[in-house]
């Protein structure tokens, strides 16, 4: 299929608080990333390397705490790791405005942060992730695509979307992320921050925001609604 894709089983741990996802993802030449390091660095180090794997770089979909939390434990493992965010939630995921004092502290920036830009491809080992921005639960919200996998964050979950009350939220850029999503292939198996993985085509057919909002498109604009049908070759990223 893609030989940019992952390689091999992509492993979720379930960490923290808040059972957030995080992605351990082979990625060849020994290699692994994980997607949404939230906590519990010392669970996602020892499951990387009862992979037989290296890990090498991590991906955040965005910034929210419940996403970051193990950063101080995986650099302290591994101080040159590069950590992959948008800038848009950078500038504020490092502050007060993120932590929840006395619990949890405000974390250091990291000297390793590297911006992620809509439309970025970032190699880690073989595998290629494409950045694709989604703003809506936060300013900085990315999804990465590699091959026929999407981490789609906290935007889209099987039968449910992210909050957009939070600080920074946009319901109406959400929408706009929503339906970016939902011009993939369908059959993209899609890895949420939470919960369970499902695929695009699923969504489309039945998630109660996201469903309700192609047939509201496809009424208003026939000729230009997205319809969940488009092929890899017309894949827009
Ligand atoms: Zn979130």
């Amino acid at each position: 299929m893609n030989d940019t894709g992952t390689k091999g089983k992509i492993t979720r741990i379930v960490v923290g608080a808040y059972g957030e996802n995080a992605w351990i993802a082979p990625c060849g030449s020994g290699l692994a990333a994980v997607v949404d390091p939230g906590d519990e660095a010392q669970r996602i180090l020892d499951a990387t390397e009862k992979m037989g794997l290296r890990l090498a770089a991590a991906l955040f979909t965005h910034g929210h705490l419940d996403h970051i939390a193990a950063i101080p434990g995986l650099l302290a493992a591994n101080p040159a790791m590069p950590l992959h965010m948008a800038a848009a939630d950078a500038e504020w995921c490092f502050s007060m405005q993120n932590a929840l004092p006395p619990y949890t502290p405000v974390l250091d920036v990291p000297k390793t942060l590297l911006p992620v830009a809509d439309g970025d491809e970032i190699r880690v080992g073989d595998a290629v992730f494409h950045a694709i921005a989604l703003p809506g639960h936060s300013p900085g919200g990315m999804g990465y695509l590699v091959g026929e996998v999407l981490f789609s964050g906290d935007t889209l979950f099987a039968a449910s979307i992210g909050r957009t009350d939070f600080h920074g939220g946009d319901p109406a850029a959400m929408e706009r992320s929503l339906l970016r999503l939902a011009r993939l292939p369908p059959e993209t198996l899609v890895l949420p921050g939470h919960g369970g993985p499902t695929t695009i085509g699923r969504e489309c057919r039945s998630n109660p925001w996201l469903a309700p909002l192609l047939r509201a498109g496809e009424s208003a604009k026939e000729s230009e609604s997205p319809n969940c049908q488009t092929s890899v070759g017309q894949l827009e990223l």
